[in-house]
């Protein structure tokens, strides 16, 4: 079955970019169901009041819990036993686990994700406790910087997500080379012309042999990683890396080292 994402947000407006590029032609070819709900639709009040005062004080206002109540149950009528069988409730946070190549991959296995894009301070935290009974609650950060809201959070997962569905993506190929997909960062690329303002593109890319380029590429990989993204390489599991990625990795650290000596 094609997933189904809810987003829910004071600024449906601001999810229009969704409607365009690879993402809005996958909506309209049924690959996947988006749909994009205004929180003040589950206001009561004449006002559509959505936020109130901190309790204990401070500065800012913070997001009132039953408009949320009212929203999540409109989308999820009923609370569900096992949690296998409830949906996920992303809740976009600077104060959540971060966002990675990793959890875009496990978005893309799940039939159901509502996303609650929160404002001001943030949504009552009572939201998320009670929405346990029938969400699988994930608060997820974009990076560690905060935003003013969860709508650019919520695009950038969206977008990760939804290229790594069957068919998003016109070359599914281009998905197993990219940044991250191994665990790396991605290699350098080049178009034509081969000479462009006096740069010529490394040599090896015109051989003809793929071994060889296939090996340069990796090399490149690895370089890019390791000086750009060190974190990444540390992380990396055992299997991994050959004898050549452990000579170079260690020829480049003992260099850094000199370097760092002068
Ligand atoms: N007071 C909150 C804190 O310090 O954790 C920050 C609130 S922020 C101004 C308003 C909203 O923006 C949050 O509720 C969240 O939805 C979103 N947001 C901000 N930074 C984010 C990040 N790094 N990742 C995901 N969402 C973020």
């Amino acid at each position: 079955m094609n997933p189904r994402y809810d987003v829910v947000s004071i600024f449906p407006e601001y999810l229009q970019p969704l409607e365009l590029s690879l993402i809005g032609k996958a909506r309209r070819a049924g690959l996947l169901e988006l749909t994009i709900r205004d929180l003040r639709e589950f206001t009561t009040d004449r006002h559509r009041t959505v936020d109130d005062t901190p309790y204990g004080g401070g500065a800012g206002m913070v997001m009132k819990a039953e408009p949320w109540a009212q929203a999540l149950e409109a989308i999820q009528p009923s609370e569900a036993e096992d949690p296998e069988a409830r949906p996920v409730l992303v809740v976009p946070s600077p104060a959540g686990e971060v966002f990675t190549q990793r959890t875009a991959e496990d978005f893309a296995r799940e039939e159901h994700i509502v996303f609650a894009c929160g404002r001001y301070e943030g949504i009552d935290e009572r939201v998320l406790e009670w929405a346990a009974d029938r969400f699988r609650v994930r608060p997820v950060s974009l990076g560690d910087y905060v935003l003013n809201g969860g709508e650019v959070a919520v695009m950038a997962m969206v977008e990760a997500t939804a290229r790594l569905l069957p068919g998003v993506i016109g070359n599914p190929e281009s998905l197993i080379e990219e940044s991250h997909a191994d665990g790396l960062l991605e290699y350098p690329v080049y178009t034509k012309p081969s000479v462009w303002r006096d740069r010529p593109v490394p040599e090896v890319l015109l051989s003809g042999n793929h071994a060889a380029i296939a090996r340069a590429r990796r090399d490149w990989q690895l370089e890019r990683t390791s000086r750009r993204r060190p974190d990444l390489i540390k992380d990396l599991p055992e299997d991994a890396l050959d004898r050549r990625d452990r000579t170079l990795l260690d020829e480049w650290a003992r260099e850094r080292e000199q370097d760092d000596t002068v």
